[in-house]
């Protein structure tokens, strides 16, 4: 799926709030914030969700666990504390069939999630 919501974002078709671009990954607000810092950071390669990562992503897996660190950094809430979720299919209310990365923070986050 090349034009997925997710894949237009990364190629400027649909505009975003962008935190932050590396070469290979994108972060950028979501539309609909769960708490005060709400940043989705995604691959720009498009991978439908957590289950397609592959051996030849280590990588950028790697590189993408960075940008989620450079966010937390950037946005203030490293040392505070964060939590980054990811959905996965259906029941897990995935949305969007681009694999994302939720990075939230800035308040208080209840344990378990509802
Ligand atoms: P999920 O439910 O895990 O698939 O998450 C998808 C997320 O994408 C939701 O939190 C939406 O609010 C967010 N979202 C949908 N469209 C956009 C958009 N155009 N820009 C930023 N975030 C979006």
């Amino acid at each position: 799926m090349a034009d997925c919501l997710f894949c237009r974002i990364v190629k400027k078709q649909i505009p975003a709030t962008i935190v932050q671009e590396t070469a290979n990954t994108l972060a950028f607000r979501d539309v609909n914030p769960r708490a005060p810092v709400h940043v989705l950071v995604i691959p720009k390669e498009h991978i439908e969700s957590l289950m397609h990562w592959e051996t030849k992503h280590a990588s950028l897996l790697v590189e993408l666990h960075q940008a989620i660190q450079s966010v937390a950094r950037t946005e203030g809430i490293d040392k505070k504390g964060f939590r980054v979720a990811v959905n996965i299919g259906a029941e897990a209310g995935q949305t969007v069939p681009h694999v994302h990365y939720h990075v939230l923070g800035g308040r208080s986050l209840a344990w378990p999630p509802g």
